[in-house]
């Protein structure tokens, strides 16, 4: 039986049962007064999610209702940790006034209907969002056979597609890390796909598969941009069209018919960016270290920006490095300038840290989920604007760089709407307009008066309590208000008989008596209107505002944008400056050479504050030798150096400076890492596999323009399989796949293949002994290295002396070759092992007889017993 269907239930319940069937798989907030409240098995799992009391309120069906409710004026504390906890939530607010509904006859609850449905990847509000990172809708869809991609970000109204393919999705979805994935259900049980989705399973909504439908999709994007055809945004495929129309859709269906601004779809396509898979994005720390934090990872220490809406365009930016040279050097072009200009770069950086968020506050007052700080956060934004357009017309300055010509023209003209702005609001604003008390005195003459009457008349009740506490001789009497019963005037219960007859009673309370009079009533009445028709005022000067922000969307969109390139030029141009990295010169060729490179991030570790290290900067370069054939020791900086290469492709493609004298690169299309595999064991991966999936990946899809790092290759396996694997790896890598190589190794037998592979080369970690001891000098030099020094390495990791000890011994036998003969002997002889075993004897077990005679109590025991305990004992004795 249907448990929301009973017989007869009241009429609230019946209300909010239409409503929970209406919504499903959200859980339902049934607004109630000042309250949100859950009933059922919402209530059950809200209740364990947010730790707060479940109780019951009511009967349904012969049992009891479980419920459990949020204050509405803290809910988004509440709705944000259910969002993170993967629960969609359908808001069902009250949409008259109990006032109205009473005036209505009473008649039925008060009206209500879900207003939103908030959902992982459609939210705006600051409290639920991370400031400095997009937060993407996503939607993949097919359709004849091709894979397309959409993916928005309803907070700012960017809006992007592009076609992929089934391999591709992993890297692309990698790329975007999306909030929440809409796709059909059908894609849920394809094989291809499996896998991978099971990755994104805590963000996947599948949805029925008509909702991705393209001529649908079609049809929808073309009413909502109010165009008849799509051509003018771009050719777009089947497959992206039926992602985006879903996307649109969704939205529309969250928003409940609310549209929100977005721009016109942007499509990207997918030679345009560099292909990074997953692994490679976690391996280089880009976003986030491998331990899952921000702080140090590439994004975190590259980053100086002053405004959030900068921050997520570093964050995009550094998510797909473009592979056009041009388009690169466009955005090169944009740091050199403020990198040429240290004082021009601070003043602008100094005028933008003024500058609060206005792509998300603007989403926020389209859909009518702003308030007044939104307002005053666009005009301190847009006030800011005019400055900065100054600062970048001076004479001195012109032609500016393209991208900052066009930023500069996106700043716009918005002094009409500032100065508006400006003389509307309050300096102290409330969080919501439905309160009022924002709007300034002297805006409007007439909220001034209403205003004025309603200030007026409560000075009029102040004076009246005075004047009832002198008549009455009760000091203590008050004049107060509530919510229930509006003004009334309280005495404690022993001053009662003291009032004269014009107080007439209105409650009794534990040890007062509340009163009202005809005079008090009048006064009440004359408040209560004219603080309504000044809210009343308020809310529609407030909406006059908002119109007139939302007329010039466009132009305020625009100006936001602008705001976040100056921004991130600026900051790419500090960080060059604070931390002497170069221009690179990007070019069509396969080029790769690095003079004095570095990573950024373990050089930051090291010369950090306090911290007095020093880098050691290593170049690298690949040209005719493709690939270069990495060994040395255990801590010597190979991974290091590997991983500083990529980086630096990765930061001179996005356009940024990097970290090096110079740098000259021949455009990376895709880079593969294999790199410091862990166990997936969650995936049921040992260390091993997780590493042969990813040279799996590589070997057969790198091509003449990738570039690929691979670092210990085959170790989690025996020796002689590992070396093979490497091999093959290697001798694939140079015939076939063709592409820039860094293969760092512990097999030195590997470094012969450099007689037999033309474009290999070798080089090596330089060790310096001395004193017996190992100094690595964490250089990169030609030449192989001629020892590994692990022993050296667990020496310092702390390792007992005689196993170090032992080690050096066993190592000199198997140095010396005719390792069959040697190593018997040496097992022959195990002074290690027999000792450890000596100590690690264990406990011997006790013997039956003994398990028997602790089990014997002699006082307890019978004659009889004790004979018998005899024959047991001589039973249990060998022969
Ligand atoms: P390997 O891969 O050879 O085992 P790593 O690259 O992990 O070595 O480097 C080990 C440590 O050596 C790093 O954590 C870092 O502290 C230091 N290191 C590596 N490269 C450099 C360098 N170029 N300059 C200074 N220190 C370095």
């Amino acid at each position: 039986m249907n448990e929301y269907s009973p017989p007869a239930p009241s009429p609230v319940m019946a209300q909010y049962l239409e409503i929970k069937e209406a919504n499903p798989g959200c859980l339902l907030f049934f607004r109630m007064g000042d309250f949100f409240e859950l009933f059922f098995d919402d209530a059950v799992a809200a209740a364990q999610a947010l730790d707060i009391a479940l109780t019951k309120r009511g009967r349904h069906e012969g049992a009891d209702i479980p419920m459990c409710g949020v204050p509405v004026h803290t809910a988004e504390t509440y709705l944000a940790r259910l969002i993170r906890a993967g629960f969609k939530v359908a808001i069902c607010d009250q949409i008259e006034d109990p006032a109205e509904a009473r005036r209505r006859g009473g008649k039925g609850p008060v009206r209500r209907a879900v207003t939103r449905v908030v959902t992982a990847g459609t939210l705006t509000e600051e409290g639920l969002l991370d400031a400095r990172r997009h937060n993407y809708l996503a939607g993949i869809a097919e359709a004849g056979g091709e894979i397309g991609l959409a993916w928005l970000d309803l907070s700012t109204g960017a809006f992007a597609l592009m076609p992929t393919s089934e391999p591709c999705l992993a890297g692309d979805l990698a790329r975007l890390t999306p909030g929440e994935i809409l796709l059909p259900e059908r894609l849920l049980t394809r094989p291809a796909l499996f896998e991978l989705l099971a990755e994104w399973k805590p963000v996947l909504t599948p949805l029925p598969n008509p909702r991705f439908e393209s001529e649908a999709a079609r049809r929808r994007l073309q009413e909502f941009y109010g165009v008849g055809a799509l051509d003018g945004f771009g050719g777009f495929g089947r497959a992206e069209l039926a992602a985006a129309g879903a996307l649109v859709d969704y939205v529309g269906l969250t928003q409940q018919g609310r549209a929100p601004h977005l721009q016109p779809p942007r499509q990207v396509m997918p030679a345009s960016v560099m292909q990074i898979d997953a692994a490679t994005r976690r391996n280089l720390e880009l976003m986030a270290t491998l331990a899952g934090e921000r702080k140090r990872s590439l994004v975190a220490t590259i980053d100086r920006t002053v405004t959030a809406a900068g921050a997520r365009l570093l964050a995009d930016y550094l998510a797909a490095p473009l592979t056009e040279p041009a388009t690169i050097a466009a955005r090169l072009d944009a740091v050199e300038f403020f990198v040429d200009r240290p004082e021009l770069r601070e003043v602008l950086r100094e005028r933008l840290k003024r500058c609060p968020d206005i792509e998300r506050g603007l989403t926020r007052l389209g859909l009518g989920r702003g308030g007044p700080r939104d307002l005053a956060a666009l005009s301190q934004s847009l006030g800011e604007t005019a400055a900065l357009r100054d600062m970048l017309v001076q004479p001195g300055l012109v032609p500016l760089p393209e991208r900052l010509a066009a930023a500069q023209q996106g700043l716009g003209e918005h002094g009409a709407l500032v100065e508006r702005l400006g003389r509307a609001l309050d300096a102290e604003l409330p969080l919501f307009a439905r309160d009022g008390g924002f709007i300034a005195a002297g805006y409007s003459g007439e909220l001034d008066e209403w205003r004025g009457l309603r200030d007026e008349s409560r000075r009029m009740i102040a004076a009246l309590q005075a004047r009832y506490a002198g008549e009455s001789a009760i000091g203590a009497l008050k004049i107060r208000h509530n919510n229930v019963i509006g003004y009334y005037i309280e005495v404690s219960a022993n001053h009662a008989g003291k009032l004269g007859p014009e107080f007439i009673h209105r409650q009794t309370m534990a040890g007062a008596q509340r009163y009202t009079t005809a005079e008090l009533a009048d006064l009440e009445t004359k408040i209560a209107s004219a603080a309504e028709r000044a809210l009343a005022l308020e809310l529609r000067l407030y909406e006059d505002l908002v119109g007139e922000v939302m007329a010039r969307r466009a132009e305020i969109a625009a100006a936001a944008e602008a705001l976040a390139t100056l921004d991130l030029a600026a900051a790419l141009a500090e960080l060059a400056a604070e931390a002497l990295w170069v221009r690179p010169v990007i070019e069509e060729s396969t080029t790769f050479e690095i003079a004095g490179g570095r990573h950024p991030m373990v050089e930051a570790a090291l010369t950090g504050e306090g911290k007095g290290g020093s880098f050691v900067a290593n170049d690298c370069a690949l040209a005719e030798d493709r690939i270069w054939l990495l060994t040395g020791p255990n801590m010597a900086g190979k991974s290091t150096f590997l991983r500083q290469n990529a980086l630096i492709a990765i930061l001179a493609q996005m356009g940024s400076y990097v970290p090096a004298h110079s740098a000259r690169i021949g455009i990376v299309d895709r880079l593969f890492s294999r790199v410091g595999a862990a166990d997936d064991l969650a995936r049921g991966r040992s260390t091993f596999m997780v590493e042969m999936v990813e040279t799996a990946a590589i070997l057969n899809q790198a091509g003449p323009r990738s570039f690929v790092i691979l670092d210990e290759i085959g170790r989690g396996t025996a020796t002689f399989d590992g070396l093979s694997i490497a091999w093959a790896t290697l001798e694939h890598l140079h015939e076939v796949n063709r592409c820039r190589t860094l293969f760092a190794t512990h097999y030195h037998e590997l470094t012969s293949l450099a007689a037999k592979l033309p474009a290999l080369a070798c080089h090596t970690m330089r060790v310096k002994e001395w004193k017996g001891d190992v100094v690595f000098l964490h250089e990169v030099g030609p030449g192989t290295a001629d020892r590994s020094y692990g022993i050296h390495v667990a020496k310092l990791a702390g390792l007992p002396k005689n196993v170090t000890a032992r080690a050096e011994e066993v190592l000199s036998v198997l140095e010396k070759g005719e390792q069959g003969g040697a190593l018997a002997r040496l097992a022959d002889d195990l002074p290690l092992f027999s000792a450890a075993r000596r100590r690690a004897q264990p406990p011997p077990a006790e013997s039956p007889a003994e398990v028997l005679l602790r089990g014997t109590h002699p006082d307890e025991l019978t004659p009889r017993e004790a004979l018998d305990l005899i024959y047991r004992l001589k039973a249990l004795a060998p022969e």
